[in-house]
């Protein structure tokens, strides 16, 4: 006790309540079932080529853990006791990538291995570790031995490495038994890991909905009360993290449980408005749904699309609010899709690349109300169509728009020309607009 306090009072900030690093026990392949055909090959070759070497070097992380739980991992992470430049050096296709902590990626045909070399605790007193008042890791950038590497990782779970020459899987935090018991499960304080970073609060939510693990009860206790700490995530990463949520096939049990656990507040402000009212939640949860089913097949989701439907009601509230001030349909779309992604720039920094073609999804929404003349045929042409017609069409299933709008474009987009010419409606061009100004810019439920 006394040594502890006084160590705490020498040391000052830098020593939030540690983690120790544990000893490994060695699980064999009958214990953790494991098959090693499952291995990618350059996986494979990467180890043999680091241990030829003498070195030491073990997959990491997410892939022991899914193989475990009979899932098949996105990618195979290598962690050694290599240096980034020894490792180099053993690989011709390899280059050091990285600023802050130096990984090497390893490139056999199109896949990539990332192997890192075991990361030290910031908690030891050489390195180039530094911590914030809040107790947030800002720089962590120590190697170190595969115990230290162990427990500055995550969850239990994550804690697990295989060694695909002896079978072997060394398991330093008892995840072996966490995994077996259905549980992710922080390793170490879980306020004080939170502290440190609190992505972490994400990263338990997206897991657990992901892998179907319950959080541990003091895992998931914290996480309400220190929800605030991500205001101060950069957003760039936030934006990441953001991503791998929405896009991990199980995008609805996440955002619900964000929502559980207080992390939507302020943090998501789409999350906020949208789970909030009756009709964009039922639009969301359309979109993600649509999403996860995409995933769970292999197809392309387009993170700008999903973008713009998270945001899609807030767009539309300000939209309203434009026009009911007396500006015209269309400047009034453009004025609110320029505050709305305004304040998420800030918050979520969605980049440019996604955010230019989320603005052209939404410009396109009021042209599908233009069924005369010219106008439909023009839209069709649109490189864009197909997505902003995909938009319309959830925005129909949700009953903002009647399903009649969405089934007349369906049927004009692969008719033949004397079917779409006889498809348009009446041209009343002047009349019809003098009744949209007065109309809503969308319909209420039909
Ligand atoms: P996924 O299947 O989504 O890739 P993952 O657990 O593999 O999940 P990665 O982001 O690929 O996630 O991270 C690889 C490993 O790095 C994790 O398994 C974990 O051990 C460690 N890790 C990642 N992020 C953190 C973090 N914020 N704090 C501590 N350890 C982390
Ligand atoms: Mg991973």
């Amino acid at each position: 006790m006394i040594k502890k306090f006084l160590q705490q009072v020498f040391k000052g900030k830098k020593k939030p309540a540690p983690h120790t690093p544990h000893e490994a026990e060695r699980f064999p392949r009958r214990a953790h079932g494991i098959d090693r055909k499952l291995i990618s090959n350059a996986a494979m070759k990467t180890i043999q080529e680091l241990h030829k070497a003498g070195f030491s070097a073990f997959i990491v992380g997410g892939a022991v853990r899914d193989l475990i739980l009979h899932r098949t991992p996105k990618d195979f992470d290598i962690a050694t006791n290599a240096t980034p430049e020894q490792v180099h050096r053993l690989f011709r296709r390899s280059r050091i990538i990285g600023r802050r902590f130096r990984i090497v990626h390893v490139m056999f045909g199109a896949e990539t291995i990332e192997v890192t070399t075991f990361r030290g605790s910031h908690l030891s007193e050489e390195g180039d570790a530094q911590i914030a008042d809040s107790g947030r890791i800002l720089r962590d950038n120590v190697f170190g031995n595969q115990e230290e590497d162990a427990a500055r990782r995550d969850f239990t779970a994550n804690a697990l490495y295989y060694d695909p020459q002896t079978e072997e899987v060394w398991d330093f935090h008892h995840g072996l038994q966490d995994i077996k018991a259905g549980i992710l499960r922080m390793i170490g304080d879980p306020e004080t890991r939170y502290r440190e970073d609190p992505v972490r609060m994400l990263r338990a939510v997206r897991l657990s909905a992901k892998l179907g693990l319950k959080l541990h009860s003091a895992t998931e206790a914290p996480i309400p009360r220190m929800a605030d700490l991500l205001e101060d995530v950069p957003p760039a990463r936030l934006f990441d993290e953001m991503l791998k949520l929405f896009l991990s096939g199980h995008a609805i049990e996440s955002a619900h449980a964000l929502r559980n656990h207080g992390l939507h507040h302020g943090l998501l402000p789409m999350l906020d408005v949208v789970l909030e009212q009756p009709m964009g939640e039922r639009f969301v949860t359309l979109a993600l749904q649509n999403t996860d089913e995409r995933v769970l097949a292999d197809k392309p989701v387009s993170p700008a699309f999903l973008f713009a439907t998270l945001l899609w009601h807030e767009v539309l509230a300000t939209w309203q609010k434009y026009q009911a001030k007396g500006e015209k349909p269309l400047p009034a779309l453009i004025q609110a899709m320029h505050d709305v992604s305004d304040v998420q720039a800030e918050k979520l920094a969605i980049t440019k690349r996604f955010s230019l073609v989320m603005k052209e999804i939404w410009t396109l929404q009021p042209r599908f109300e233009q069924r005369a003349g010219q106008r439909p045929f023009r839209l069709l042409e649109n490189p864009r169509f197909r997505a902003a017609y995909d938009f319309l069409l959830l925005r129909c299933q949700s009953g903002e728009l009647p399903m009649e709008l969405a089934e007349w474009w369906d049927r004009f987009a692969v008719a033949d020309t004397a079917t779409r010419e006889a498809m348009l409606l009446p041209n009343t061009e002047p009349a019809k607009k003098r009744r949209r100004r007065k109309r809503k810019p969308a319909a209420s439920p039909a």
